[in-house]
């Protein structure tokens, strides 16, 4: 079955990235919602959040770790920004390779749509 995300990481669709790891890519958001949007991946294909294990500890760790950089650098550290991780349809899930939501660069409203 074919993935949106993995062409992204195989290079056959092109995105635009804003880091790369062995483990990791971080590319912008096609359809931004924010005047940064950034989507962190991991390279290997997870269908969803309820796809997990404990194995997977790390690497959701180092996602997170990764957003936050990503948000520095952009000069969100002191202004703030938000991670989300979309999950099902309620959430609005909708491409289904696990993928973490940096946003900021605006005031966010809470609770979200
Ligand atoms: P979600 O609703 O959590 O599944 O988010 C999926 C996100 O992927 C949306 O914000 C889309 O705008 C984004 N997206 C879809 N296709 C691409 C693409 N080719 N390159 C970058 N981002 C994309
Ligand atoms: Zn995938």
């Amino acid at each position: 079955m074919s993935c949106l995300f993995c062409e992204i990481v195989a290079g056959r669709i092109p995105a635009k990235k804003a880091f790369e790891d062995s483990d990791l890519l971080a590319f912008h958001d096609i359809n931004p919602q924010a005047p940064t949007h950034v989507l962190v991946i991991p390279k290997r294909h997870i269908t969803s959040l309820t796809e997990l294990g404990p194995g997977d500890d790390a690497l959701v760790g180092s996602m997170v770790r990764r957003a936050k950089e990503l948000a520095a650098e952009a000069g969100l550290r002191e202004r703030g920004f938000r991670l989300t991780l979309n999950c099902g349809d309620d959430a609005g899930y909708s491409v289904y390779h696990i993928h973490l939501h940096l946003l900021g660069g605006r005031r966010l409203g809470w609770p979200p749509g």
